[in-house]
Protein backbone atom coordinates (compact mmCIF):
# COMPACT_ATOMS: atom_id res chain seq x y z
CA UNK A 1 0.00 0.00 0.00
CA UNK A 2 1.42 3.12 -1.18
CA UNK A 3 1.90 5.92 1.29
CA UNK A 4 0.62 9.59 0.26
CA UNK A 5 2.92 11.89 0.23
CA UNK A 6 2.88 14.55 3.15
CA UNK A 7 0.59 17.54 2.06
CA UNK A 8 2.20 21.14 2.49
CA UNK A 9 1.16 22.68 5.24
CA UNK A 10 -1.33 25.64 4.81
CA UNK A 11 0.70 29.01 6.03
CA UNK A 12 -0.36 31.78 8.04
CA UNK A 13 -3.97 32.79 7.42
CA UNK A 14 -3.78 36.19 9.93
CA UNK A 15 -6.70 34.26 11.89
CA UNK A 16 -4.30 32.54 15.06
CA UNK A 17 -4.07 29.35 13.43
CA UNK A 18 -0.67 28.39 14.63
CA UNK A 19 1.43 26.30 11.41
CA UNK A 20 4.92 26.67 11.46
CA UNK A 21 7.24 26.10 8.68
CA UNK A 22 10.52 25.19 9.07
CA UNK A 23 11.46 28.87 8.69
CA UNK A 24 9.29 29.91 11.44
CA UNK A 25 10.60 27.52 13.64
CA UNK A 26 14.30 28.46 12.52
CA UNK A 27 13.13 31.95 13.49
CA UNK A 28 11.47 31.15 16.85
CA UNK A 29 14.91 29.22 17.86
CA UNK A 30 16.68 32.12 16.87
CA UNK A 31 14.74 34.41 19.01
CA UNK A 32 15.07 31.93 21.54
CA UNK A 33 18.43 31.47 21.80
CA UNK A 34 18.94 35.42 21.55
CA UNK A 35 17.11 36.05 24.57
CA UNK A 36 18.65 33.18 26.71
CA UNK A 37 22.35 34.57 25.71
CA UNK A 38 20.95 37.89 26.63
CA UNK A 39 19.71 36.60 29.98
CA UNK A 40 22.54 34.21 30.35
CA UNK A 41 24.90 37.36 29.76
CA UNK A 42 23.78 39.74 32.38
CA UNK A 43 23.93 37.37 34.81
CA UNK A 44 27.55 36.94 34.13
CA UNK A 45 28.04 40.56 35.02
CA UNK A 46 30.18 40.85 37.92
CA UNK A 47 27.51 43.39 39.77
CA UNK A 48 25.02 42.03 41.99
CA UNK A 49 22.05 44.44 42.44
CA UNK A 50 20.32 43.20 45.54
CA UNK A 51 23.29 43.85 47.30
CA UNK A 52 22.79 43.62 50.86
CA UNK A 53 22.65 47.16 50.86
CA UNK A 54 23.13 49.35 54.45
CA UNK A 55 19.44 51.16 53.38
CA UNK A 56 20.61 54.39 54.55
CA UNK A 57 23.69 55.25 51.75
CA UNK A 58 23.43 52.59 49.39
CA UNK A 59 26.66 51.13 50.39
CA UNK A 60 27.09 47.15 50.04
CA UNK A 61 27.57 45.64 53.33
CA UNK A 62 30.29 43.09 53.67
CA UNK A 63 30.28 39.84 56.14
CA UNK A 64 27.20 39.28 55.06
CA UNK A 65 24.77 37.61 52.01
CA UNK A 66 21.71 37.18 50.51
CA UNK A 67 20.84 33.83 49.50
CA UNK A 68 17.66 31.81 47.85
CA UNK A 69 16.00 28.81 48.55
CA UNK A 70 17.68 26.17 46.13
CA UNK A 71 14.15 24.49 45.44
CA UNK A 72 12.93 27.58 43.82
CA UNK A 73 15.26 26.59 40.77
CA UNK A 74 13.38 24.96 38.87
CA UNK A 75 10.64 27.21 39.08
CA UNK A 76 12.81 30.01 37.79
CA UNK A 77 11.15 30.87 34.53
CA UNK A 78 8.13 30.84 36.02
CA UNK A 79 8.12 32.84 38.98
CA UNK A 80 10.13 35.13 36.80
CA UNK A 81 7.31 37.66 36.15
CA UNK A 82 6.65 38.74 40.14
CA UNK A 83 10.30 38.58 40.76
CA UNK A 84 10.77 41.00 37.98
CA UNK A 85 8.11 43.07 39.45
CA UNK A 86 8.64 43.09 43.34
CA UNK A 87 12.49 43.63 43.14
CA UNK A 88 11.43 47.20 41.53
CA UNK A 89 12.41 50.47 43.56
CA UNK A 90 8.61 50.59 43.79
CA UNK A 91 6.31 47.92 42.47
CA UNK A 92 3.26 49.93 42.16
CA UNK A 93 5.20 52.06 39.90
CA UNK A 94 7.02 49.19 37.95
CA UNK A 95 3.22 47.38 37.52
CA UNK A 96 2.00 50.18 35.84
CA UNK A 97 4.64 50.54 33.22
CA UNK A 98 4.51 46.92 32.69
CA UNK A 99 0.61 47.28 32.29
CA UNK A 100 1.49 50.00 29.42
CA UNK A 101 4.33 48.77 27.86
CA UNK A 102 2.35 44.94 27.10
CA UNK A 103 -0.31 46.82 25.81
CA UNK A 104 2.26 49.06 23.57
CA UNK A 105 3.55 46.33 22.20
CA UNK A 106 0.86 44.15 21.43
CA UNK A 107 -0.39 46.77 19.33
CA UNK A 108 2.36 47.47 17.61
CA UNK A 109 2.71 44.19 16.70
CA UNK A 110 -0.50 43.44 15.76
CA UNK A 111 -0.75 46.69 12.91
CA UNK A 112 3.50 45.57 11.97
CA UNK A 113 2.33 41.78 11.23
CA UNK A 114 -1.22 43.19 9.64
CA UNK A 115 0.84 44.95 7.53
CA UNK A 116 3.48 42.52 6.71
CA UNK A 117 0.48 39.73 5.78
CA UNK A 118 -0.84 42.56 3.92
CA UNK A 119 -4.09 41.64 4.84
CA UNK A 120 -6.94 43.82 3.85
CA UNK A 121 -8.20 43.99 7.06
CA UNK A 122 -9.59 47.61 8.66
CA UNK A 123 -7.04 48.87 11.21
CA UNK A 124 -9.62 48.88 14.05
CA UNK A 125 -10.00 44.81 13.87
CA UNK A 126 -6.22 44.51 14.04
CA UNK A 127 -5.66 46.63 17.02
CA UNK A 128 -8.74 45.15 18.92
CA UNK A 129 -7.19 41.65 17.73
CA UNK A 130 -3.70 42.74 18.96
CA UNK A 131 -5.49 43.92 22.28
CA UNK A 132 -7.15 40.81 22.81
CA UNK A 133 -3.99 38.82 22.48
CA UNK A 134 -2.42 41.43 24.72
CA UNK A 135 -5.11 41.00 27.39
CA UNK A 136 -5.16 36.94 27.41
CA UNK A 137 -0.48 37.76 28.19
CA UNK A 138 -1.54 39.94 30.76
CA UNK A 139 -4.09 37.56 32.70
CA UNK A 140 -1.41 34.46 31.99
CA UNK A 141 0.87 36.76 33.59
CA UNK A 142 -1.42 37.85 36.15
CA UNK A 143 -2.45 34.65 36.98
CA UNK A 144 1.38 33.62 37.21
CA UNK A 145 2.07 36.00 39.88
CA UNK A 146 -1.09 35.77 41.85
CA UNK A 147 -0.04 31.92 42.59
CA UNK A 148 3.40 32.55 43.76
CA UNK A 149 2.45 35.68 45.68
CA UNK A 150 -0.48 33.45 47.48
CA UNK A 151 1.32 30.49 47.65
CA UNK A 152 4.08 32.14 49.28
CA UNK A 153 7.15 30.43 47.08
CA UNK A 154 10.23 32.28 49.11
CA UNK A 155 12.32 34.62 47.83
CA UNK A 156 15.93 35.90 49.75
CA UNK A 157 16.86 34.75 53.09
CA UNK A 158 19.90 36.80 54.79
CA UNK A 159 22.56 35.04 55.72
CA UNK A 160 24.89 36.50 59.03
CA UNK A 161 27.55 34.61 60.45
CA UNK A 162 28.43 36.49 62.86
CA UNK A 163 27.34 35.69 66.35
CA UNK A 164 27.45 39.08 67.82
CA UNK A 165 24.51 40.26 65.17
CA UNK A 166 20.22 39.77 65.78
CA UNK A 167 18.38 39.82 62.52
CA UNK A 168 15.07 41.64 63.45
CA UNK A 169 11.80 42.14 61.45
CA UNK A 170 10.23 45.15 63.84
CA UNK A 171 6.98 45.85 61.86
CA UNK A 172 4.71 42.84 60.53
CA UNK A 173 1.35 41.73 60.84
CA UNK A 174 -1.17 38.86 61.34
CA UNK A 175 -4.87 38.14 60.53
CA UNK A 176 -5.74 39.82 63.99
CA UNK A 177 -4.79 43.02 61.84
CA UNK A 178 -8.18 43.54 59.26
CA UNK A 179 -5.73 43.54 56.55
CA UNK A 180 -3.73 40.31 57.29
CA UNK A 181 -3.46 37.51 55.10
CA UNK A 182 -1.44 35.55 57.56
CA UNK A 183 -1.75 33.16 60.53
CA UNK A 184 0.55 33.81 63.19
CA UNK A 185 2.39 30.19 62.31
CA UNK A 186 2.35 31.17 58.71
CA UNK A 187 3.64 34.47 59.65
CA UNK A 188 6.30 33.54 62.17
CA UNK A 189 7.69 30.35 59.80
CA UNK A 190 8.44 33.19 56.91
CA UNK A 191 10.34 35.17 58.92
CA UNK A 192 12.29 32.04 59.81
CA UNK A 193 12.65 31.07 55.95
CA UNK A 194 13.97 34.60 55.54
CA UNK A 195 16.83 34.44 58.06
CA UNK A 196 15.00 36.65 61.04
CA UNK A 197 15.64 35.41 65.09
CA UNK A 198 13.48 38.12 65.60
CA UNK A 199 10.42 39.97 64.94
CA UNK A 200 7.78 41.79 65.93
CA UNK A 201 4.12 41.58 65.21
CA UNK A 202 2.55 44.83 65.18
CA UNK A 203 -1.48 44.81 64.32
CA UNK A 204 -2.90 47.68 63.17
CA UNK A 205 -4.84 49.88 66.04
CA UNK A 206 -5.05 47.31 68.64
CA UNK A 207 -2.10 45.03 71.25
CA UNK A 208 -2.55 41.48 70.79
CA UNK A 209 -0.64 38.84 72.67
CA UNK A 210 1.44 36.75 69.88
CA UNK A 211 2.59 33.23 71.38
CA UNK A 212 3.86 29.96 69.75
CA UNK A 213 1.56 27.44 70.89
CA UNK A 214 1.99 24.49 68.58
CA UNK A 215 5.80 23.62 69.16
CA UNK A 216 7.77 21.89 71.27
CA UNK A 217 10.19 23.89 73.51
CA UNK A 218 13.08 22.37 71.73
CA UNK A 219 11.42 22.92 68.13
CA UNK A 220 10.74 26.59 69.76
CA UNK A 221 14.29 27.97 70.35
CA UNK A 222 14.76 27.88 66.24
CA UNK A 223 11.84 30.02 66.03
CA UNK A 224 12.64 33.44 65.99
CA UNK A 225 11.79 35.40 68.95
CA UNK A 226 7.96 37.14 68.85
CA UNK A 227 7.56 40.34 70.62
CA UNK A 228 4.39 42.09 70.11
CA UNK A 229 3.49 45.84 69.39
CA UNK A 230 0.73 48.13 67.91
CA UNK A 231 1.26 50.36 64.36
CA UNK A 232 -1.53 53.39 65.06
CA UNK A 233 -2.59 56.58 63.10
CA UNK A 234 -1.27 59.01 65.54
CA UNK A 235 -2.18 62.05 63.40
CA UNK A 236 -3.18 63.63 60.09
CA UNK A 237 -0.50 61.68 58.48
CA UNK A 238 1.25 60.13 60.65
CA UNK A 239 1.40 56.23 61.66
CA UNK A 240 3.53 54.94 64.28
CA UNK A 241 4.75 51.64 65.35
CA UNK A 242 4.72 50.88 69.06
CA UNK A 243 6.48 47.88 70.45
CA UNK A 244 5.62 46.62 74.26
CA UNK A 245 6.93 44.25 76.40
CA UNK A 246 3.66 43.80 77.95
CA UNK A 247 0.55 42.91 76.40
CA UNK A 248 -1.45 44.08 79.16
CA UNK A 249 -1.69 47.90 78.61
CA UNK A 250 -4.43 48.71 76.34
CA UNK A 251 -2.98 51.48 73.89
CA UNK A 252 -4.49 51.39 70.47
CA UNK A 253 -7.64 53.38 69.25
CA UNK A 254 -7.42 56.06 71.42
CA UNK A 255 -4.19 57.75 70.80
CA UNK A 256 -4.69 60.31 68.07
CA UNK A 257 -1.09 62.19 68.58
CA UNK A 258 2.24 61.32 68.50
CA UNK A 259 3.24 63.03 71.61
CA UNK A 260 1.17 60.95 73.68
CA UNK A 261 1.81 57.64 71.99
CA UNK A 262 5.12 57.89 72.71
CA UNK A 263 4.69 58.92 76.30
CA UNK A 264 2.33 55.78 76.74
CA UNK A 265 4.50 53.72 75.12
CA UNK A 266 8.06 54.81 76.64
CA UNK A 267 6.12 54.45 80.24
CA UNK A 268 4.70 50.79 79.46
CA UNK A 269 9.32 50.01 78.83
CA UNK A 270 8.20 50.10 75.06
CA UNK A 271 9.70 52.24 71.79
CA UNK A 272 8.35 54.27 69.09
CA UNK A 273 8.87 54.78 65.22
CA UNK A 274 7.80 56.35 62.93
CA UNK A 275 6.27 53.97 59.32
CA UNK A 276 4.77 54.43 56.31
CA UNK A 277 6.98 57.21 55.72
CA UNK A 278 5.92 58.40 52.12
CA UNK A 279 2.52 59.58 53.16
CA UNK A 280 4.90 62.11 55.34
CA UNK A 281 5.66 65.73 54.24
CA UNK A 282 9.67 66.98 55.14
CA UNK A 283 7.71 69.44 58.14
CA UNK A 284 6.36 65.98 59.63
CA UNK A 285 9.73 64.75 59.69
CA UNK A 286 11.23 66.99 62.49
CA UNK A 287 7.64 67.31 64.38
CA UNK A 288 7.49 63.76 64.84
CA UNK A 289 11.24 63.95 66.10
CA UNK A 290 9.83 66.86 68.39
CA UNK A 291 7.05 64.51 69.68
CA UNK A 292 9.86 61.78 70.96
CA UNK A 293 9.66 59.00 68.78
CA UNK A 294 12.51 56.74 69.02
CA UNK A 295 13.37 56.32 65.28
CA UNK A 296 12.21 55.84 61.68
CA UNK A 297 11.39 53.37 59.22
CA UNK A 298 13.99 54.60 56.08
CA UNK A 299 12.84 51.25 54.18
CA UNK A 300 8.86 49.79 54.38
CA UNK A 301 8.66 46.78 51.89
CA UNK A 302 5.12 47.13 51.53
CA UNK A 303 5.34 51.03 51.03
CA UNK A 304 8.65 51.27 49.25
CA UNK A 305 8.11 54.64 46.93
CA UNK A 306 9.84 56.80 49.79
CA UNK A 307 10.86 60.28 47.64
CA UNK A 308 14.52 61.22 47.69
CA UNK A 309 13.97 64.47 49.42
CA UNK A 310 12.17 62.86 52.01
CA UNK A 311 15.12 60.19 52.57
CA UNK A 312 17.18 63.17 52.95
CA UNK A 313 14.99 64.39 55.46
CA UNK A 314 14.33 61.17 57.44
CA UNK A 315 18.26 61.31 57.37
CA UNK A 316 19.51 64.51 58.09
CA UNK A 317 16.89 64.51 61.40
CA UNK A 318 17.63 61.06 62.32
CA UNK A 319 21.44 61.91 62.23
CA UNK A 320 21.02 65.07 64.19
CA UNK A 321 18.80 63.70 67.15
CA UNK A 322 20.64 60.63 66.95
CA UNK A 323 17.35 58.58 66.28
CA UNK A 324 17.26 54.90 64.89
CA UNK A 325 16.44 53.86 61.10
CA UNK A 326 15.50 51.09 60.67
CA UNK A 327 14.40 48.15 57.57
CA UNK A 328 11.09 46.16 58.18
CA UNK A 329 8.90 44.12 55.71
CA UNK A 330 5.79 45.15 56.94
CA UNK A 331 4.31 41.35 56.14
CA UNK A 332 0.97 41.11 55.70
CA UNK A 333 1.01 37.60 54.51
CA UNK A 334 1.40 38.72 50.31
CA UNK A 335 4.18 37.00 48.62
CA UNK A 336 7.44 35.58 50.09
CA UNK A 337 9.86 37.62 48.65
CA UNK A 338 11.65 39.57 51.73
CA UNK A 339 13.72 42.75 50.97
CA UNK A 340 14.30 44.33 54.45
CA UNK A 341 16.38 43.37 57.89
CA UNK A 342 17.59 44.84 60.56
CA UNK A 343 20.99 44.03 61.79
CA UNK A 344 21.64 44.86 65.20
CA UNK A 345 24.53 44.49 67.02
CA UNK A 346 24.46 42.43 70.27
CA UNK A 347 27.31 40.93 71.84
CA UNK A 348 26.96 37.51 72.49
CA UNK A 349 23.31 37.49 70.49
CA UNK A 350 23.60 33.64 69.53
CA UNK A 351 23.63 32.41 73.42
CA UNK A 352 20.84 34.57 73.97
CA UNK A 353 17.24 32.92 74.39
CA UNK A 354 14.22 34.55 73.05
CA UNK A 355 13.15 36.57 75.95
CA UNK A 356 16.59 38.06 75.69
CA UNK A 357 16.87 39.03 72.27
CA UNK A 358 13.69 41.05 72.61
CA UNK A 359 14.36 42.83 75.37
CA UNK A 360 18.07 43.94 74.17
CA UNK A 361 16.67 45.48 70.99
CA UNK A 362 13.89 47.28 73.04
CA UNK A 363 16.68 48.69 75.34
CA UNK A 364 18.50 49.67 71.91
CA UNK A 365 16.02 51.42 70.66
CA UNK A 366 14.97 52.87 73.76
CA UNK A 367 18.64 54.16 74.30
CA UNK A 368 18.66 55.46 70.53
CA UNK A 369 21.56 53.39 70.23
CA UNK A 370 21.83 54.02 66.30
CA UNK A 371 25.04 52.63 65.81
CA UNK A 372 24.03 49.19 66.95
CA UNK A 373 21.08 49.29 63.92
CA UNK A 374 21.63 48.57 60.00
CA UNK A 375 19.15 48.76 58.20
CA UNK A 376 18.90 46.50 54.92
CA UNK A 377 17.76 46.08 51.59
CA UNK A 378 17.79 43.86 48.65
CA UNK A 379 18.12 46.36 46.29
CA UNK A 380 17.16 49.98 45.60
CA UNK A 381 13.89 50.98 47.25
CA UNK A 382 12.38 53.90 46.90
CA UNK A 383 10.56 56.59 44.21
CA UNK A 384 12.07 55.63 41.12
CA UNK A 385 14.11 58.04 38.41
CA UNK A 386 11.95 58.88 35.72
CA UNK A 387 13.28 56.53 33.26
CA UNK A 388 13.27 54.06 35.43
CA UNK A 389 9.68 54.46 35.79
CA UNK A 390 9.25 54.59 32.45
CA UNK A 391 11.27 52.21 30.71
CA UNK A 392 10.37 49.56 34.11
CA UNK A 393 9.72 46.51 32.23
CA UNK A 394 13.19 46.37 30.54
CA UNK A 395 15.37 47.87 33.58
CA UNK A 396 13.63 45.81 36.42
CA UNK A 397 14.23 42.40 33.54
CA UNK A 398 18.16 43.28 33.64
CA UNK A 399 18.02 43.94 37.00
CA UNK A 400 16.06 40.25 38.00
CA UNK A 401 18.90 39.10 35.32
CA UNK A 402 21.99 39.69 37.14
CA UNK A 403 20.71 38.63 40.33
CA UNK A 404 20.34 35.21 38.84
CA UNK A 405 23.00 32.57 40.00
CA UNK A 406 24.26 29.86 38.26
CA UNK A 407 21.26 27.32 38.76
CA UNK A 408 18.69 29.45 37.66
CA UNK A 409 19.89 30.58 34.74
CA UNK A 410 20.19 26.73 33.29
CA UNK A 411 16.25 26.50 34.54
CA UNK A 412 15.56 29.23 32.09
CA UNK A 413 17.28 26.81 29.21
CA UNK A 414 16.02 23.53 30.42
CA UNK A 415 12.77 25.25 30.86
CA UNK A 416 12.52 26.86 27.29
CA UNK A 417 14.16 24.14 25.09
CA UNK A 418 11.83 22.36 27.14
CA UNK A 419 8.83 24.18 25.30
CA UNK A 420 10.32 24.53 22.40
CA UNK A 421 10.76 21.09 22.03
CA UNK A 422 6.92 20.44 23.14
CA UNK A 423 6.09 23.10 20.61
CA UNK A 424 7.81 21.27 17.92
CA UNK A 425 6.44 17.82 18.83
CA UNK A 426 2.82 18.95 18.67
CA UNK A 427 2.82 21.32 15.99
CA UNK A 428 4.70 18.06 13.63
CA UNK A 429 1.15 16.95 14.69
CA UNK A 430 -0.71 19.34 13.12
CA UNK A 431 -2.31 20.82 16.81
CA UNK A 432 -2.18 23.98 17.47
CA UNK A 433 0.65 24.11 19.76
CA UNK A 434 0.29 27.63 20.88
CA UNK A 435 -2.54 27.25 21.92
CA UNK A 436 -2.18 24.39 23.78
CA UNK A 437 0.60 25.08 26.02
CA UNK A 438 -0.84 28.10 26.80
CA UNK A 439 -3.73 26.44 27.83
CA UNK A 440 -1.96 23.91 29.90
CA UNK A 441 0.06 26.52 31.61
CA UNK A 442 -3.28 27.89 32.56
CA UNK A 443 -4.86 24.58 33.53
CA UNK A 444 -1.71 24.27 35.71
CA UNK A 445 -1.91 27.55 37.35
CA UNK A 446 -5.34 27.78 37.89
CA UNK A 447 -4.65 24.43 39.24
CA UNK A 448 -2.31 26.20 41.87
CA UNK A 449 -4.45 28.81 42.72
CA UNK A 450 -7.37 26.71 44.02
CA UNK A 451 -4.56 24.75 46.21
CA UNK A 452 -3.08 28.20 47.50
CA UNK A 453 -6.82 29.55 48.19
CA UNK A 454 -8.37 26.83 50.35
CA UNK A 455 -4.55 26.48 52.36
CA UNK A 456 -5.33 30.88 52.91
CA UNK A 457 -9.02 29.55 54.04
CA UNK A 458 -7.18 26.92 55.93
CA UNK A 459 -5.54 29.28 58.11
CA UNK A 460 -8.80 29.60 60.04
CA UNK A 461 -10.98 33.11 61.11
CA UNK A 462 -8.83 36.20 61.94
CA UNK A 463 -10.81 39.63 63.37
CA UNK A 464 -12.19 40.21 60.12
CA UNK A 465 -13.02 37.81 57.52
CA UNK A 466 -10.34 38.90 54.56
CA UNK A 467 -8.31 35.87 54.77
CA UNK A 468 -11.44 34.09 54.33
CA UNK A 469 -12.37 36.28 50.97
CA UNK A 470 -9.08 36.42 49.45
CA UNK A 471 -8.96 33.27 50.03
CA UNK A 472 -12.25 32.14 48.37
CA UNK A 473 -11.71 34.96 45.95
CA UNK A 474 -8.31 32.86 44.70
CA UNK A 475 -9.79 29.92 44.81
CA UNK A 476 -12.61 30.78 42.70
CA UNK A 477 -10.45 32.67 40.36
CA UNK A 478 -7.88 29.57 40.04
CA UNK A 479 -11.72 26.85 39.42
CA UNK A 480 -12.59 29.51 36.31
CA UNK A 481 -9.24 29.67 34.88
CA UNK A 482 -9.12 25.69 34.87
CA UNK A 483 -13.20 25.90 33.38
CA UNK A 484 -11.85 28.75 30.65
CA UNK A 485 -8.57 26.03 30.17
CA UNK A 486 -10.29 23.06 29.94
CA UNK A 487 -13.08 24.28 27.71
CA UNK A 488 -10.03 25.78 25.48
CA UNK A 489 -8.55 22.46 25.21
CA UNK A 490 -11.80 21.16 24.48
CA UNK A 491 -12.44 22.93 21.48
CA UNK A 492 -8.86 22.48 20.23
CA UNK A 493 -9.44 19.09 20.54
CA UNK A 494 -12.89 19.04 18.34
CA UNK A 495 -10.86 21.53 16.06
CA UNK A 496 -8.14 18.94 15.55
CA UNK A 497 -10.21 16.43 14.97
CA UNK A 498 -12.99 17.59 12.46
CA UNK A 499 -9.32 19.76 11.07
CA UNK A 500 -7.70 16.26 10.67
CA UNK A 501 -10.79 13.92 9.40
CA UNK A 502 -10.80 16.61 6.46
CA UNK A 503 -7.57 16.53 5.99
CA UNK A 504 -7.15 12.32 5.75
CA UNK A 505 -9.75 12.51 3.21
CA UNK A 506 -7.98 15.01 1.23
CA UNK A 507 -4.85 13.36 1.79
CA UNK A 508 -5.60 10.01 -0.19
CA UNK A 509 -6.23 11.97 -3.16
CA UNK A 510 -3.55 15.08 -3.97
CA UNK A 511 -1.95 16.84 -1.43
CA UNK A 512 -3.11 19.81 -3.22
CA UNK A 513 -6.50 18.60 -2.68
CA UNK A 514 -5.67 18.67 1.19
CA UNK A 515 -5.17 22.13 1.09
CA UNK A 516 -8.28 22.83 -1.10
CA UNK A 517 -10.45 20.98 1.43
CA UNK A 518 -8.70 22.44 4.94
CA UNK A 519 -9.23 25.95 3.21
CA UNK A 520 -12.85 26.14 4.80
CA UNK A 521 -12.08 24.72 8.29
CA UNK A 522 -9.05 27.50 8.53
CA UNK A 523 -11.20 30.30 7.44
CA UNK A 524 -13.79 29.70 9.57
CA UNK A 525 -11.33 29.49 12.75
CA UNK A 526 -11.76 32.61 15.13
ZN1 LIG B 1 1.93 47.82 59.10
Amino acid sequence: MGIAPKPARPVEDGAGRECATRTDLRRMAGILTFGLMVLTILACVPYAPQGPFDARTYARLAGIRLEQHSWTALLEPLFAPLKVIAGAPDFWVATDSLLAWTVLVAVVLGLLAARRAGSGRRGAAVVFRALRRALVLIATVALLIMFFAIARVPGWRLVVRNPNRIIADLHSHTVLSHDGLASLRTNVLWHQSSGYNMEAVTEHDHLSDHEITWLSPAALAAMPALMSGVEDHTGRRAVCVGLCPNTAMRIGGAVRHTASFAQAIHAAGGAVFVVTLPNLTPNDITRLADDGVDGFEIANEGHPGLPPRLARRVLAVSRARGLVLLADSDYHGWTGLARTWNVIRAPGAATLSRSQRVRVVLRQLRRHDSAAFTPVVAGYMGAPSMARAIFAPFVEFARYAMELSLARVLSWWVWAWGAFGAYVLLDRRRLRAGSIMLASLVWATGAGLVGAGITVIRQGPGTTNYGFHVGLATTMLGAVACLFATLRGLSLLAEYRRDDRIWRTASEVTPAGAIVAAAPVVEALP
